[in-house]
């Protein structure tokens, strides 16, 4: 019998970390660090390959069986309603837990180094938003910028409904063909996720000391503490009172998915694996699923919402400044919106973390503080990006009317 998908997955995280750690005892790290990762290195460009013909296919074909304007924007409303409401959950979760538990509080840290161009990024994000409208749809696609090219495409995917026959047949049948060779292709890839992720995290593993952790223990500890909460009660909670989803099913259903995240920290990498989930083991349309997750991989990240509220005040904490409600406000704010910003690639997340140091007044050398543990966070957070995505996808479905959920409970 054909192990599933998710065991291999497991089967090679496990091996990965036992690689690194006997390189690190054998003193054959660098063979781990810069030979072997180049199995990784293919594998995130295969998956990266398929991302824009994917997304622009698979929303295509999406929008157009949406059908009407009422449709279409019922279903705005819902994913949008979603994924706000998701992200500012995650985001008083953490806030809730890094008051109580003050990690930073008394915590002698020293800096590190701080990534550069910080500030850079405080003034694009105005830019970030006006670029959701292209200047040029063809070239946005190429350069794989992927809101202007989910903006492009529900726009080109409406209005083939709009097309009079036989255009609107022949190009909606032309998109749906191509959607269909772009699932075979991304399955292909797909089959070789273990050896991929075993690379991965073999390097990840061989290059970070566990040194690093003890001074950030209290830190790592708040920020792991309210995803978990945020995975394992607030969001199983929605699916199962509005969808009336299983969450152990669903959990399972997108289980391979979720550990492509945590080993790649990429919603955006790891897209082809949560819409291939979604749509086979957990049973939702493309017409949902195609709606919901590409804009969900890029602008909906409960986990990066959670951290960046907790990271900030972490970093007050440490500073000694004792942030007002009127503060901390701020902070959930603009935690909502770096979330928005960032995109679904590694360490996206502590580089918005500028946004909102800048905004409440703190010194922006403080993402230094954080550094040395984000790897490990971002894998964590990444997850919870996805596992977000995927359970909006199942709950919008269902209140969509799908009948072929397999997720449901009995
Ligand atoms: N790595 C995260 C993601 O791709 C973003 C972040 O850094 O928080 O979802």
């Amino acid at each position: 019998m054909k192990l599933k998908l998710h065991w291999q997955i497991l089967i090679a995280l496990f091996l990965g970390i036992l690689l690194a750690l006997a390189s690190k005892a054998g003193g054959f790290e660098n063979f781990v660090i810069e030979d072997l990762s180049i199995l990784g290195v293919i594998f995130l460009r295969a998956l990266r390959m398929v991302i824009v013909p994917l997304i622009v296919s698979s929303i295509i074909s999406g929008v157009t069986s949406i059908g009407n304007a009422e449709n279409f924007g019922r279903m705005s409303a819902k994913t949008f309603t979603y994924y706000v409401t998701t992200s500012l959950l995650a985001i008083l979760t953490g806030l809730v837990l890094v008051n109580l538990i003050q990690p930073g509080v008394g915590a002698h840290l020293n800096l590190q180094t701080v990534p550069g161009n910080l500030q850079a990024n405080v003034e694009k994000l105005g830019d970030t938003l006006l670029g959701i409208i292209p200047l040029n749809p063809l070239a946005v696609m190429v350069e794989g910028k992927i809101l202007p090219t989910i903006f492009f495409s529900l726009l080109f995917g409406f209005f083939i409904t709009k097309a009079p026959d036989p255009y609107r047949q022949q190009l909606t049948d032309f998109f749906q063909g191509v959607f269909e060779v772009m699932m075979k292709l991304t399955h292909f890839i797909i089959l070789f996720t273990p050896v991929g992720v075993f690379a991965i995290i073999a390097q990840k593993v061989a290059q970070t000391g566990l040194d690093v952790f003890i001074p950030l223990a209290g830190y790592m500890l708040t920020v792991i503490g309210a995803l978990a909460i945020h995975a394992f009660i607030t969001l199983p909670l929605l699916l199962a009172l509005i969808g009336r989803i299983s969450p152990l099913k669903m959990f399972k259903a997108m289980s391979a998915a979720l550990l492509t995240a945590f080993s790649t920290s990429s919603s955006s990498a790891t897209l082809p694996l949560t819409m291939s989930s979604i749509e086979e083991n957990a049973g939702a349309s493309n017409r949902v699923s195609s709606f919901v997750l590409p804009l969900g991989a890029t602008i909906n990240m409960d986990g990066t919402a959670l951290y960046e509220c907790v990271a900030a005040i972490f970093i007050a904490q440490v500073y000694g400044f004792d942030l007002s409600f009127a503060q901390q406000f701020i902070v959930v704010l603009t935690a909502l919106l770096a979330s928005i910003g960032a995109a679904g690639i590694p360490m996206a997340g502590l580089v918005m973390m500028a946004i909102i140091l800048n905004a409440v007044g703190l010194p922006l050398e403080g993402v230094g503080l954080i550094l040395a543990v984000d790897r490990i966070l971002d894998m964590l957070r990444t997850s919870v990006n996805v596992w977000s995505d995927s359970c909006g996808t199942a709950i919008i479905a269902k209140t969509e009317g799908e009948t072929g959920l397999k997720v449901l409970r009995q």
